[in-house]
């Protein structure tokens, strides 16, 4: 096989991750029918890491491990290659080494442009001209921004009783913004009718499969950053799960690569009280049929029945990685105490990491000294 030279994709084809089924990578899809699960993009895995180095700091750098062909149809506003902080204060604190990545640096203020830049690249590649979406904010900001970009009509549903910037961005991007007085599942289920109606592409989280492939690039920016090693311990704050399946998926390309070793880190699923599937999942093998989940500060955490729950339970299994949740108080009092000790306003989710470090360290599941990486996925200042 040839060391690709070019900036060319070195996708194959899509599999579903259970029964391994193709799919083909050239049409529209969607996610894996035979089994109810998302679909997952495959590689060759021939590639060396040295072309990185004169690379721009986006997550273009990746382009050979990601889906779109024709480099004229990416969609950029710069997102990815966020800065990999240390916070030493917090460190002291806890007595082990804590990293922050911090996604709020990324175009609309999140980490979901990193998703929906792949996703909107990959869908102008194949001819869609509508995408329609449910969200709990954040996912929809970055859509409507990335097809404006794009010049492709967005449908945006969120809850009524998301903050407004989340709702002016929308209208700002000039996108269609649809409210409904529910949460994410109500949104997903008016999501799933327009699409029957209009014919529009649905980009619901793991429902098309480069959401994921966006996400992923993550996971190849903390190995580049801590110079092609993984922290001990990485701390997510889970909704859908993109993030956390997709870090993974990068651990074990990069593994199949040859550019990390054999080392990699235990995965930790952080959610709010107020809505913990995966906290269920992880300690009684089920979640409750009718779950009861009520809004949180955390917009980004009130996932109530994550598509991708099996793969994310995978991930925790694999990784011997722990899922617990927090309280509304203690987002918030984290988010206080961050603030002073190192000078960052962190989102609600991304406080809900720290609170999830210090339970950990409490229960000596993380050890004095291990290297623990949190995440700040969104700004502090999109929530006003
Ligand atoms: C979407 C979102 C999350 C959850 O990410 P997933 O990868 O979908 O689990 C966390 N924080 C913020 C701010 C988000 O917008
Ligand atoms: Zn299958």
């Amino acid at each position: 096989m040839a060391i690709a030279t070019e900036s060319t994709s070195l996708a194959t084809y899509l599999e579903c991750p259970s029964c391994g089924r193709q799919y083909n990578i050239h049409q529209q899809q969607t996610y894996a029918t035979c089994c109810n699960q998302p679909l997952v993009t495959r590689y060759h895995y021939h590639l060396t890491k040295e072309i990185l180095h004169h690379r721009k700091h986006t997550l273009w750098r990746y382009v050979e491990l990601l889906p779109v062909f024709n480099k004229s149809n990416i969609v950029s506003l710069g997102e990815g290659f966020t800065p990999l902080l240390n916070l030493f204060t917090l460190s002291r604190r806890t007595g082990v080494n804590v990293l922050l990545k911090d996604e709020s640096m990324n175009p609309t203020g999140s980490f979901k442009a990193r998703g929906i830049s792949v996703a909107v690249s990959k869908a102008k590649e194949l001819g869609v001209t509508h995408v329609i979406m449910p969200t709990a904010g954040n996912a929809g900001g970055a859509l409507s921004a990335y097809c404006a970009k794009a010049g492709i009509k967005a449908t945006v549903i969120m809850p009524a009783h998301t903050p407004s910037t989340l709702k002016e961005e929308c209208n700002m991007f000039g996108a269609e913004l649809i409210l409904v007085n529910g949460l994410l599942d109500d949104c997903a289920k008016l999501a799933k009718q327009l699409v029957e109606k209009s014919g529009g592409f649905d980009m619901s989280t793991l429902k098309e499969p480069y959401r994921l492939e966006g996400k992923k690039t993550i996971g190849y920016e903390i190995a580049e950053q801590l110079n092609w090693r993984l922290p001990d311990v990485i701390i997510y704050p889970t909704g859908g799960g993109t993030g956390l399946i997709g870090m993974w998926k990068a651990f074990l390309e990069m593994q199949r690569l040859g550019w990390i070793g054999m080392k990699l880190p235990r995965m930790v699923i952080i959610q709010t009280k107020n809505c913990a599937p995966m906290i269920q999942l992880f300690e009684n093998g089920t979640v409750t049929e009718n779950i009861v989940t009520k809004p949180s500060s955390a917009y980004g955490l009130v996932v109530p029945k994550p598509f991708a729950k099996d793969l994310m339970l995978d991930v925790l299994q694999q990784s011997k990685g722990t899922a617990l949740a927090v309280t509304e108080e203690e987002i918030d009092a984290c988010m206080h105490e961050v603030a002073l000790a190192e000078g960052l306003l962190l989102s609600p989710e991304g406080s809900a990491t720290y609170m999830g470090l210090k339970k950990l360290v409490e229960q000596k599941w993380i050890k004095e000294n291990e290297e623990v990486l949190l995440f700040n996925t969104c700004s502090w200042y999109k929530y006003r």
